[in-house]
């Protein structure tokens, strides 16, 4: 079947630049490395529901959001499927039978839910819907028969239990299912970006995002507040580098060429570093650098957005024909599942042909 890219995002916001590190940058790349038969991109709106069912208007105002966001970054919609989870039900029905093939405990285990049930404050009580997202997401997965899903560290536990899923499938029902494999970002720091508040994550549910679609005006306003060495207090003071973000984002955007063209006084980040370290370099001079660095990638994002904010319409039937074509394709794997599950009564002759027999002999 080839290799097959499946990946997404939930419509809970607009993306930042963690989503752009942890896995759309790279989507773009695969995109245009011509390596993939089909890429598939999903807008997750069923899977935003199971934390937002009493702000379905959040879900519905960001799908547009989203995939504004996706265009800007440079998915092509002639390269790549893009599509909106609810628009096709397939994936609903496979992941009731894959959710079968779980047990509560095993979920109850997956250190991203157990993260998330806490900021979300489920403790008390977990909707049935989040609970089960994992498997959902399994059959996200599977239905696009995807063998690679460009991600965030976050997303492990989900590809780990979806790998179960095709396992425990295949092995009762006869192979069926495609296993995936996550592709994590190469560099590590890109795997799971703190937000700017020096927080373990940058997420829309935290509120310590830049947005990729943020004006130049909120994005220096953001770098200028960012966490840095709380023990850095003066510029001759030696700075510490770890969970230091401006240090950590310019990690993850910033190449030594750009360090040198944009600071001329240092070859590389390394050398910028050794300077923090040894004291004498202040945190202005850093988050400046930062600023622009970001600006090199982040303006023709923001020019393209600015485009396709001009054309709505034609967005939502990017969506519209992405989500027949992604429908078709989950369509086939569904047949599939429900012959190998012998759950295809009416299409099954054998069977009628059996049943016909074991009366007619009564
Ligand atoms: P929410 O708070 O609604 O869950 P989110 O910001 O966590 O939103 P998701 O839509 O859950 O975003 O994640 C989409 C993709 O982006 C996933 O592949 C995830 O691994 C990746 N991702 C999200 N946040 C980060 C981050 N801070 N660093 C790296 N990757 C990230
Ligand atoms: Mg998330």
């Amino acid at each position: 079947m080839g290799k097959i890219i499946l990946t997404g995002d939930r419509p809970t916001g607009r993306l930042h630049v963690g989503h752009y590190v942890g896995s759309l940058r790279r989507r773009v790349q695969l995109q245009n490395s011509g390596e993939f038969d089909k890429i598939f991109v999903m807008i997750a709106d069923a899977q935003a529901l199971t934390d937002n069912a009493d702000n379905p208007e959040k879900v519905r105002q960001n799908v547009i959001e989203v995939a504004l966001d996706y265009l800007s970054v440079g998915l092509d919609p002639e390269k790549t499927t893009i599509f909106v989870q609810t628009g096709v039900p397939e994936l609903t029905e496979l992941a009731f039978y894959y959710m079968n093939l779980v047990s509560v405990g095993r979920v109850q285990r997956n250190p991203t839910v157990k993260t998330e049930i806490k900021m979300r404050g489920f403790e008390q009580s977990i909707p049935m819907g989040f609970f089960s997202y994992p498997v959902s997401q399994a059959s996200d997965i599977t239905a696009f028969n995807a063998t690679t899903v460009p991600a965030g560290e976050d997303q492990a536990p989900m590809i780990e239990l979806t790998r179960e899923i095709v396992g425990r499938f295949n092995n009762i029902y006869g192979p069926t299912l495609v296993e995936p494999e996550i592709l994590l970002p190469e560099n590590a720091v890109c795997m799971r970006l703190p937000g700017t508040d020096g927080k373990a994550k940058m997420s829309k549910s935290l509120g310590n995002c830049i947005y990729l679609s943020d004006t130049p005006k909120e994005l220096a306003k953001k770098v200028k507040s960012m966490y840095t060495d709380p023990e850095h207090l003066t510029i001759d003071s030696p700075g510490h580098l770890e969970g230091n973000c401006p240090f950590i984002y310019l990690d993850a955007f910033s190449s030594d060429e750009q360090v040198a063209r944009l600071l001329p006084d240092y070859k590389s980040l390394q050398e910028l570093k050794d300077h923090y370290c040894r004291g004498g370099l202040g945190d202005g001079t850093v988050k400046k650098l930062l600023i622009a660095v970001l600006e090199e990638e982040l303006a023709p994002i923001r020019e393209r957005r600015k485009q396709w904010e001009q054309d709505i319409p034609a967005v939502y039937e990017i969506l519209r024909k992405g989500t027949e074509k992604a429908r078709e394709e989950a369509a086939k794997t569904l047949d599939r599942v429900r012959e190998a599950m012998k759950i295809n009564y009416f299409a099954d002759e054998k069977l009628i042909a059996e049943q016909a027999r074991k009366y007619a002999a009564k």
